[in-house]
């Protein structure tokens, strides 16, 4: 490989908006076989708002109060829809947030709990009523969150992103350019199927815990693949470090872009089959 052509295929890239951290890496984006992408910020928006809510006046209150302390792109959403309904957030005495499950809070010496079946089952929070109420919202791509206030179930808030609008062209370019697409997301299976469905996407890891993503990164590349991993939140990090190729969304957190052999500015997903091309004419003309 002649460090000339390298460079020009760097630069090529840069002028597109793709930075490559070193040309080592447009060497090896050129041998990938299979790219996964976080969901959440990366697939869609990461800008979720509130669709639905099921609960008193009250239970908003302590939902919104409880998210205060979260820095999840869900909690912005329930904060905001509260805020527009002029509710009032209380104080919060404690405050503990359980990765890939949710949060648990005290407000005035009652336990409340915002987050997913997990979260509820493990405090034996008995929610049998609310699940065909969850199964609905996570058939049409939602995110629903339970509430429970002292150990008894007291409504569900439902949140929905929106997928970027290059989402699905960008995807049916990386498989045209011969690539496995596969879909990484600490949200629920249903939810997670629904959103592959509208991009294109067939192959969906779901349900994995923030420190289980690189791990399943890892498992991919014992397959013998060459994987390239996509994510923009600090919880993609580690597999963006430990994927052959990590991507990080521009508008992402700067851990990630730290993290990542490559940014994509702006976060336009079309960058990525765009990077493939670069790589492959690159290469090709080196040989
Ligand atoms: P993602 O990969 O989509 O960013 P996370 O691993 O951050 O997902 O979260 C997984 C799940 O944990 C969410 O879908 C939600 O059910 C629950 N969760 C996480 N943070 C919160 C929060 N602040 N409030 C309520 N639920 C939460
Ligand atoms: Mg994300």
């Amino acid at each position: 490989a002649t460090p000339t052509s390298i460079m020009v295929g760097t630069g090529k890239a840069a002028e597109n908006g793709i930075l490559f951290k070193g040309g080592e890496h447009l060497e090896r984006t050129h041998q990938l076989e299979t790219i996964i992408l976080d969901k959440t910020g990366t697939i869609t928006k990461g800008k979720p708002e509130v669709t639905d809510f099921t609960g008193d006046e009250k239970t908003l209150q302590w939902l919104a109060s409880a998210e205060k302390g979260s820095e999840h792109p869900l909690a912005e959403a329930i904060i905001a829809y509260a805020a527009e309904r002029n509710i009032e957030l209380m104080e919060v005495d404690h405050f503990n947030a359980i990765p890939g499950q949710g949060i648990e809070v005290t407000i005035s010496n009652k336990h409340i709990l915002v987050g997913n079946r997990k979260l509820m089952e493990d405090h034996q929070v008995e929610v049998g009523g609310a699940e065909q109420e969850l199964i609905d919202y996570e058939v049409n791509g939602k995110t629903a969150m339970l509430i429970s206030v002292e150990g008894q179930y007291q409504g569900i808030v439902a949140v929905a992103d929106t997928v970027k609008e290059t989402a699905s062209q960008a995807i049916r370019e990386l498989k045209e350019e011969g690539l496995e697409v596969i879909m990484l997301t600490g949200d629920n299976e249903r939810t997670a199927q629904a959103i592959a469905k509208q991009v294109g996407i067939d192959q969906v890891i779901a349900q994995v815990l923030p420190e289980q993503k690189a791990d399943k990164v890892k498992e991919i590349q014992l397959k013998g693949k060459k994987v390239a991993m996509v994510g923009d939140g600090v919880n993609d990090a580690p597999s963006l470090v430990i994927a052959d190729i990590g991507i990080a969304i521009g508008t992402g957190t700067e851990v990630a872009i730290e993290a990542a052999d490559v940014t994509i500015l702006g976060g336009e997903l079309l960058l990525l089959p765009k990077a493939i091309k670069i790589s492959h004419a690159t290469i090709r003309n080196i040989r």
